[in-house]
């Protein structure tokens, strides 16, 4: 680990140093088995977060009441006490949280078999509940009983599912039927923590395999929105917005979950897209005005009925196109008051998309000359050529 993750090597030594016991738990571990690129690892401790910071000389309180300082050590490692969370009244966190000295007590309140790993400093796995088989074999399955712990904090079902599409896993079959008896549960989770899992399946490598845990009865019930009527899907979005995006294309209605300006912006985007292209068909006109990423959802909405193949495709498509929007015109507003007689008003946004419209059908082309010409020989009362 000492070259690996120097900074969490070296909090876990000074930790040792003063007798606590220390490990790096959870995804880090998870990750690092899988051969998988770890982004942020978490170190699980022995001592309490006061006995954290007195070991310490430069931490952060991010999250004390659960028991989580953040050490700055060159960068910044995310320290927590071993705990164990005691009562769920509402379905979701736990009501209060016990320090415990215990790994393997702070193991067990873990999610999954695969999320429940440590590992020691000199790399050496700590592996109570099964986690390296079940990775090995590429299962999620809940640590302890899978209904009692869906029942303590049920966003752990999308968390499952979630996972299987990030990792192409399959989920264990006592864990699946758990999820399902369970799912009526999801309605009591904030819905920013639901959505939150929800993006991370349409960026996942296979959300395909999330959808079809998604669209079973219990789960559909439970979720804004109607998964069941989602078609297949190949392979996963570059942003969750367009995931969103995507799905909205197959909703009658807008879903109640908390989305960003520029998720709405894109979900209207591509209606209007996928309304225009039915309208037009695949045409330079049908997308003009529309940006690149409405367009490209889209092409997966019309999936096989869509002329291109690769996203790729729709992209070099995109670049060939005459013009994409007004900004691209080659003469300007203030231009085209200039060449004419007439003074500035909304006519000039009017003959703009007459010119583009022109241009996108193929009958002129975009240079000055030929847009003066054009014009010459379209009005040539208001003009003063
Ligand atoms: P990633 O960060 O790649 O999404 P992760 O497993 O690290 O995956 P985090 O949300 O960062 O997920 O959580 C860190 C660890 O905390 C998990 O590996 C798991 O052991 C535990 N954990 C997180 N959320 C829950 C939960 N709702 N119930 C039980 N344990 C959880
Ligand atoms: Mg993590």
């Amino acid at each position: 680990m000492k070259s690996r993750w120097p900074a969490a090597f070296q909090v876990i030594d000074a930790l040792e140093r003063q007798g606590f016991e220390a490990v790096v738990v959870g995804g880090a571990v998870r990750d690092y088995l899988l051969d998988k690129r770890v982004k942020d690892y978490d170190v699980a401790t022995s001592a309490t977060p006061e006995e954290v910071k007195r070991v310490f000389t430069r931490t952060i309180d991010t999250g004390i009441a659960h028991g989580t300082v953040t050490v700055l050590m060159g960068q910044p490692v995310e320290v927590t006490t071993f705990r164990v969370e005691t009562e769920y009244t509402d379905f979701r966190r736990p009501d209060t949280v016990q320090f415990v000295r215990n790994l393997k007590d702070d193991l067990a309140r873990r999610d999954f078999t695969i999320n429940a790993m440590a590992l020691t400093k000199e790399d050496q796995l700590i592996d109570y509940y099964g986690g390296k088989v079940d990775l090995e074999q590429n299962v999620i399955r809940a640590v302890g009983e899978a209904e009692k712990r869906f029942s303590e904090d049920a966003l752990r079902i999308l968390r499952g599912i979630r996972f299987t599409s990030q990792l192409g896993f399959c989920i264990e079959n006592q864990t699946d039927i758990a999820m399902k008896q369970c799912a009526a549960l999801l309605t009591h989770i904030a819905k920013e923590r639901v959505k939150q899992e929800l993006d991370r399946i349409w960026t996942s490598a296979n959300p395909e395999k999330a959808l079809r845990y998604l669209r079973q009865e219990e789960l559909n019930k439970a979720l804004p929105g109607d998964w069941q009527v989602l078609p297949s899907l190949t392979k996963g979005f570059l942003t969750a917005s367009l995931g969103w995006a995507w799905y909205h294309a197959f909703q009658p209605s807008r879903i109640d979950l908390p989305f960003s300006n520029v998720e709405k912006k894109l979900i209207q985007e591509t209606n209007e897209v996928i309304e225009r292209i039915h309208t037009y068909g695949w045409t330079y006109e049908a997308v003009f005005g529309f940006s690149k990423e409405s367009v490209l959802v889209s092409h997966v909405v019309f999936s096989e009925a869509s002329p291109f193949y690769t996203d790729e495709e729709v992209e070099s498509w995109l670049t060939k196109a005459p013009l994409r929007s007004l900004i691209d015109l080659s003469v300007s507003g203030r231009e085209l008051i200039e060449w004419s007689a007439a003074k500035q008003g909304p006519w000039i946004r009017t003959l703009q998309q007459q010119i583009a419209q022109q241009i996108l059908q193929g009958h002129l082309e975009n240079t000055q000359p030929a847009i003066k010409d054009w014009m010459k020989k379209n009005d040539t009362e208001t003009t003063n050529f």
